[in-house]
């Protein structure tokens, strides 16, 4: 299942790169770059700009998460949505060396270093390639429960897993239009639950209604769920908890918190 969307990379990679040769080797080559012009900034393209952000492989097959996610989905959302925020994140620091250096995840938590004019191509592709990069690793065939220090602070919060989970879930369809509900470890150290518009994150300072270090998040975005659950977003959502990985939430929630 997975070759098809290895064998589409290839073919991309392959245009991008005889694209690149021309226009944009010393950046890919990661040289100091002289300062394109306005002119060479118009002309890139998401096809020309193949870093420094890259999508990432998902950690499982496209049909690994079956019934609750369908194959084509998978296939569409990981291989294309996902794929044209590292793109179009790339073509947004492609003249701007400093921020192109940074990790995703620190990017988007100091927008006001992005220039005006780029700021908010930056804040969504750079919240997508962040937010769905977290979403493929927070998911596993199977799920799970939580354990050890998450499994307690979900019941000293909520009362028990399925309070929490109920939160999330009001969050996500209380929200209207695109966007993503989150589990979320806020600067008090607390386990809150909120939802972001679009593809803010909840590490984008000064940007959000709630701010603080995301450990799980559920995409809302219609192209999430659509194939397959058409307008029924609780469904999805009630599905998608039996994929959680909580191995990988509970890591976040040590590393959040210090543990
Ligand atoms: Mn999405």
């Amino acid at each position: 299942m997975y070759r098809m969307i290895s064998r589409r990379t290839v073919v991309g990679s392959g245009l991008a790169a005889s694209l690149a040769t021309v226009a944009a080797t010393p950046l890919l080559a990661g040289a100091a770059p002289a300062v394109p012009g306005r002119a060479a900034l118009r002309q890139a393209t998401p096809a020309d700009v193949t870093g420094p952000h890259v999508l990432p492989p998902l950690p499982y097959d496209v049909a690994a998460l079956e019934p609750a996610i369908d194959a084509q989905t998978m296939e569409i959302h990981h291989g294309k949505h996902h794929q044209a925020y590292v793109d179009n994140l790339n073509t947004a620091v492609v003249d701007l060396p400093d921020l192109a250096a940074m990790p995703a995840e620190e990017l988007i938590g100091q927008l006001d270093l992005v220039p005006e004019d780029r700021r908010t191509a930056v804040r969504n592709n750079g919240g997508g390639h962040v937010n769905h990069t977290m979403f493929w690793e927070s998911m596993t065939p199977g799920g799970g429960e939580p354990a050890g220090a998450l499994a307690d602070a979900i019941t000293a919060t909520f009362g028990d897993l399925a309070a929490m989970q109920e939160t999330v879930n009001t969050a996500g369809l209380g929200h209207f239009g695109s966007g993503w509900a989150w589990l979320i470890v806020n600067p008090a150290g607390e386990l809150e639950v909120t939802s972001t518009p679009n593809q803010d994150n909840p590490l984008m300072a000064d940007l959000v209604e709630t701010t603080g270090t995301p450990i799980l998040g559920v995409d809302v975005w219609e192209h999430a769920y659509y194939l397959a659950y058409q307008s029924r977003r609780a469904d999805y959502l009630a599905a998608w908890w039996s994929v959680v990985n909580w191995e990988t939430v509970g890591l976040r929630y040590e590393q959040a918190t210090g543990q």
